[in-house]
């Protein structure tokens, strides 16, 4: 025998274990939809004539943050979507992912921009792997993607950059700020309330949608996009993360959310402990930095 949905009696397709709902996938996509829009409202109002650029790599998250972003704002005519997708040379992955941007975008006609390392930065991950730096790749990559994603956005004219970052990956974010003892960094986790000169303040629509969820909703929706995991990620201290939240979850159903209300708790103290810092053009490329020059020039400097 089928369990029903709990709001139409239809058969459930999910049970959502942290407030113990079964759901069918209409009442379980129109779930996720309302908390999204209530998570955007949360984060700042979207003015009229916005610029909004989706960065999407063609995983579950950012395809789902893709197809949301279009449901909710394409009734606005004033409110413009782009989408950025960073290609950053990683042969037998990043090549297999751009094609679901690109019918993703394609289908709910979005303009996609795609930005290389190479042509950006003048090196790919793939050169830098046969470095064998001691930060490992991710030290790399994120710093040169965020580099790629900022400038890019405001040769766009773009108003706010979204990201697909999950609970998951905010929960995975928070205990690892907190562990390392990197209090500054955790103050400057997005999403942004606060506009600083040269930097696109970000959106998290979907921070409070655990992943199994995102993924659920991209196969309820048919929505297409690419499963795999970069080669890269094997040295990448998020795994061990991810698995000691995993482990927590099981055992005290509604952790990650926990993790986040409390980091939500704590940003006004932290805000006004860590106030944002007066940036610079960095003396390199201009991009803002409190530094002299930026970590992208600092890090690119060290590789190249
Ligand atoms: Fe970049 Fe690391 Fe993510 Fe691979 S796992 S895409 S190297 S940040």
């Amino acid at each position: 025998m089928s369990i029903s949905c709990l709001k139409c009696n239809k058969p459930a397709i999910t049970f959502i274990r942290y407030n113990g709902t079964h759901l069918c996938p209409y009442h379980f996509s129109a779930y996720v939809e309302k908390r999204v829009k209530k998570e955007l409202k949360k984060q700042g109002k979207t003015e009229d004539n916005a610029t909004l650029g989706i960065a999407i790599s063609g995983g579950k998250d950012s395809m789902v943050a893709l197809h949301l972003m279009d449901k909710i704002f394409s009734k606005r005519p004033t409110i413009d979507l782009h989408a950025i997708t960073i290609d950053e040379g990683i042969k037998g992955y990043r090549d297999h992912s751009i094609p679901a941007c690109i019918h993703n975008c394609k289908q709910l006609d979005i303009p996609l921009h795609i930005v290389s390392f190479s042509e950006k930065l003048g090196i790919t991950m793939d050169d830098i792997a046969q470095k064998h730096d001691e930060l490992g790749e991710c030290s790399y990559c994120g710093v040169f993607r965020r580099f790629c994603l900022n400038s890019t956005a405001k040769d766009l004219n773009i108003s706010k950059l979204v990201f697909g970052h999950n609970l998951d990956d905010m929960a995975q974010s928070v205990l690892m700020n907190f562990i390392n003892g990197d209090i500054e960094k955790l103050a400057r986790l997005g999403p942004h309330q606060k506009i600083q000169p040269g930097l696109i303040p970000r959106l998290m629509p979907l921070r409070s949608i655990p992943e199994k969820e995102i993924m659920l909703y991209a196969l309820v929706n048919s929505i297409e996009f690419h499963n795999a995991e970069c080669p890269y990620a094997i040295r990448a201290s998020r795994r061990y993360y991810r698995d000691i939240i995993d482990e927590l979850e099981t055992h005290n159903p509604g952790t990650r959310h926990s993790i986040l209300n409390s980091y939500e708790t704590m940003k006004p103290l932290l805000d006004t402990a860590f106030p944002p810092a007066k940036l610079n053009a960095c003396r390199s490329c201009g991009e803002p930095t409190s530094q002299m020059q930026c970590k992208t020039c600092l890090l690119r400097e060290r590789i190249v």
